[in-house]
């Protein structure tokens, strides 16, 4: 874990989430996680960038310890 991860965690929407470039490959965001399905409403998350069903784990947002109904991808906005 690097430390701009860690302090960015402070403020943000998400406390688990991941860079996308730490992967090979093409992608529309920088970043990604997963969420369940109150969180995406509650939070306004775009249906865009939502994976619908694709969650495994714990949801990515903050002091929420669902289980993840979605896999998220999305740009630093919600990392503030
Ligand atoms: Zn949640």
């Amino acid at each position: 874990m690097d430390s701009d991860k860690r302090d960015s965690r402070s403020s943000a929407i998400f406390d688990d989430w991941n860079r996308n470039d730490e992967i090979r490959g093409n992608f529309r965001t920088k970043y990604w996680t997963q969420v369940c399905e109150d969180c995406r409403q509650q939070q306004g998350l775009p249906d865009e960038f939502i994976e619908k069903g694709s969650g495994q784990g714990i949801c990515g947002v903050r002091r929420c310890e669902n289980e993840s109904d979605h896999y998220y991808d999305f740009d630093s906005t919600e990392l503030k």
